[in-house]
This record gives structure tokens, sequence and C-alpha cells, in this order.
């Protein structure tokens, strides 16, 4: 006998958990399967090394979600300014120049995913088998059947690879994916600064290497991102913490003194974006479907997306008395979320070629570019309405 589902959702991360509140009011009956039962009794008095910059899309979707007051009870930090500079130019931008109150949040991911799961536990419509490995999928005409390396099977009308950039699910039904190295590694880790971040997000491109400051709730924390050569990035992290210091104080000198304050970890960059995100009974959101470089911070948020849109799209099929797991159903999911992801994942190239990779006689021509748009008003306010994902 096999456990029967509506929907099995493979990955709880915070994509995948997302997708599961968007379905509450459903008489679906969902599952959850992850291979790690996560760890929410953290320390609080560190920061989780894995932050996201939430832009005000997903803030509106988290909202709709009925989570956001637990995330902003538990952790966020609100950020109104972000300032952007190469060694010849500077971009401010403010949440006045957009008459929002801010840009965005910078919030633990640990914080988002125990927020989600928080709220699933209520949830009577939705189980969680975890920890769990699977062995296998088969995929018929009637259903899709999922086996765990302990012979337990499982069956559902559709399943939902949302098991992140290495994504199982997509390597098993052979699901063609684009995929190509930004020739960047991300060090991530916590620091502490001497004077007070007063909620501003920083990038700086440099022929050394691009830093990333983003403010934590401590207005003398950001958590920070810099971007290297995989080689480059490992001596950063062989450095001693005294030596590190000296690296970073050298490069970044907005917040005065900086000193690390907890441990540093390293995560290749790569390209990726699945050709098709769906098939007959099964559809692939967030990284399993997609990855991009978090210069812009969009990653999570391009995946927040897909999860609100497949939901939407699942939604409607319900009303309309249509099954919500066939190709031409699904089929609208894809054409919405690829067309979109897909301009990000360009957009996100051009950016990446212009402040990391231009050659050195171009960049007079950028610098003067970037001192264009931070003087007129208009370009500005476009720049800032695309990155915030803000359509309401
Ligand atoms: C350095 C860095 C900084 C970033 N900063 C930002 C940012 O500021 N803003 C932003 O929007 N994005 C950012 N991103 C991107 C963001 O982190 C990802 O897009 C996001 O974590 C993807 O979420 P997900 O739920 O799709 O996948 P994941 O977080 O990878 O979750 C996948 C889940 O699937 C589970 N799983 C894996 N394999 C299996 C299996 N076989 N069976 C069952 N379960 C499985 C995993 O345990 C996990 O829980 C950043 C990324 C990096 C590397």
């Amino acid at each position: 006998m096999s456990d029967q589902f509506d929907i099995i959702i493979i990955g709880g991360g915070m994509v995948g958990l997302a997708l599961a509140i968007a379905l509450k009011d459903t008489p679906l009956k969902i599952a959850i399967i992850d291979t790690e039962l996560p760890d929410f009794n953290y320390d609080t008095k560190t920061y989780d090394l894995r932050v996201s910059a939430i832009n005000l899309g997903s803030l509106n979707f988290f909202i709709e979600l009925g989570v956001w007051s637990a995330i902003e009870q538990e952790r966020v930090s609100a950020y109104d300014k972000m300032l952007v500079w190469t060694k010849n130019s500077t971009l401010a931008f403010s949440a006045n120049d957009v008459n929002k109150p801010e840009l965005g949040f910078i919030v633990e991911n640990r914080v988002i995913r125990k927020c989600l799961w928080g709220e699933l536990q209520q949830q009577e419509n939705v189980t969680f088998i975890v920890p769990c490995k699977l062995k296998s999928v088969k995929i018929d005409p009637d259903n899709a059947k999922l086996e765990t390396i302990d012979g337990k099977i499982m069956s559902a009308k559709l399943l939902i690879g949302a098991d992140g950039a290495q994504s199982w699910l997509r390597q098993q039904l052979k699901f063609v994916v684009k995929k190509s190295s930004y020739g960047h590694t991300a060090l991530v880790t916590t620091v502490q600064t001497e004077l007070a971040h007063e909620h501003t997000a920083y990038q700086y491109f440099l022929p050394e290497g691009t830093v990333a400051f983003l403010p934590l709730a401590n207005p003398n924390h950001c958590s920070i991102v810099w971007y290297h050569t995989a080689e480059k990035t490992q001596n950063l992290k062989n450095y001693s913490e005294a030596e590190f210091n000296v690296q970073l104080n050298l490069i970044f000198d907005k917040l005065g003194e900086i000193s690390v304050s907890d441990r540093r970890l390293s995560f290749p960059l790569n390209k990726q974006h699945i050709e098709h995100y769906v098939q007959n009974r099964v559809a692939f959101i967030g990284d399993a479907a997609h990855t991009i470089h978090p210069l812009a911070g969009q990653g999570v948020n391009l995946g927040f997306s897909d999860a609100r849109c497949l939901a939407q799209i699942i939604l409607t099929a319900l009303e309309n008395k249509k099954d919500y797991f066939t190709y031409s159903t699904l089929r609208k999911y894809e054409r919405q979320r690829k067309a979109d992801n897909t301009v990000f994942l360009t957009a996100m190239d051009a950016l990446k070629y212009c402040f990391t990779d231009l050659p050195a006689t171009l960049t007079p021509w950028r610098d003067r570019g970037v001192t264009l748009v931070n003087k007129s008003t208009l370009l500005k306010k476009l720049f800032i309405e695309q990155a915030l994902g803000d359509s309401e």
C-alpha cells in the first residue's frame, strides 16, 4: 500500500515551504519531503551566515501568506538606502526616490524557514516526511510514484521539485539544464563595524573583488559577501582572523574599523536555467529551476515569485474544476515564470560584465554611465522599481 497525496513537494527550503502555505485554503493533501530535519533551536546571539535581501514583492507574498509578522518579530533589518560604487563612480539609491518607507529587508534564511515551517505545523492538510531519502521516481499517466531508500512508496497527482540547485528530482527525470560558471566564489561571514550601518546596503566593485555589506538588526553588525575567483576566495578563507581583517579594512572604509565575528563560508556561483519547467505531473520551482549570481540579491525572490505564480495557477484550476497536474495547466506557469526569470538572468549577465569583467579601456565609459544614472531621478526610479519586484 502506498501513502497517497495530491501534491508532494520535494524540498522543504524557503521556496517549497512558501508554496505549501500558499495552498493552505484548499482540500489538497500535501506532503513535504526533505533529507534533513532543520534545527530551529539556534543561538540567536549570532546571525545566520546565510541571509537574503528580501524585496517588496516577496514582502507582499509573506503578508499574503500570513507569516510576515512572525518573521518580523523573530529578527529582520530594513534597509532604506543602497550605495553602489566603483573606484571612480557612485550610485546612491534611496527609498525616498520611489516614495517607499524601505527598499527591502535583510532576513536570515533560518528565520524565514523557521517561520514558514512553524506556520505549516498548524496546517491540517500538510504532512512532513522528514528526514527522508528518496531512491526512485516514476511518472505514470495516472499518478507519480516515489520510493524511499527504506522501501516506502508514496504517490501523488503532482510532484514539485523544490530541492535546490542540485535537484535530485531534476536529475532523476533527466530535465535538461543549461549551466555555466560565473567564475566567482562567494565568501560570506558576519562582521562588526565601528560606525553604525544606518540601514544602508553597500556594494563596492573593485578589481580586487566585489564586496557587499548588508545591514543586520544590530546597528554595528553586517553580513558580508565577498566575490572573487575560487583561488582568491580560498586564500581569504585560509587567512587568520587578524589577516582577514587587514585585507577587508584595506578595501572597505565606509564604516570605520571592521572586524570579522564569525566563521567564513564559501559558495561557488553558477548560472543554471532548466530548459523546461514542467511536464505532465511535475513542476520545478526556486533554485531547482534556476540559479543566479547574488550580486543583485534576486535568487530567492525569483523563487518566491515561482511559488506564488504556481500556487495561483493551481488555485484557479481547482476553482474551475480543472485538473491542476496536467501539462496544459502547468504550462501556464512555465510560460509566465520562464520569461521573467530569463530577463533577470540576462540582466545579471550584463550587470556582472559591466561591473566585474569589463576591459580596463572601457571602465571610464561605464563610470560615466553610472554617474549619469546617479544624476537622473527617472533612471534611478526605473532601476529601483525593477529590483523591488513590487507590482502592487
Ligand atoms: C552567497 C549567496 C547569497 C545570496 N543572497 C541572496 C539574497 O540576498 N537575496 C536573494 O533573493 N537570494 C539570495 N541568494 C539565493 C538564495 O539563497 C537561493 O535562491 C535560495 O536559498 C533557494 O531556495 P530554495 O528553497 O529554492 O532551495 P534551497 O534553499 O537549496 O532548499 C532546497 C531544500 O531541498 C532539500 N533537498 C535537497 N535535496 C533533496 C532530496 N534529494 N530530497 C529531499 N529534499 C532535498 C534541502 O535539504 C533543502 O532544504 C544567495 C545565494 C548565495 C549563494
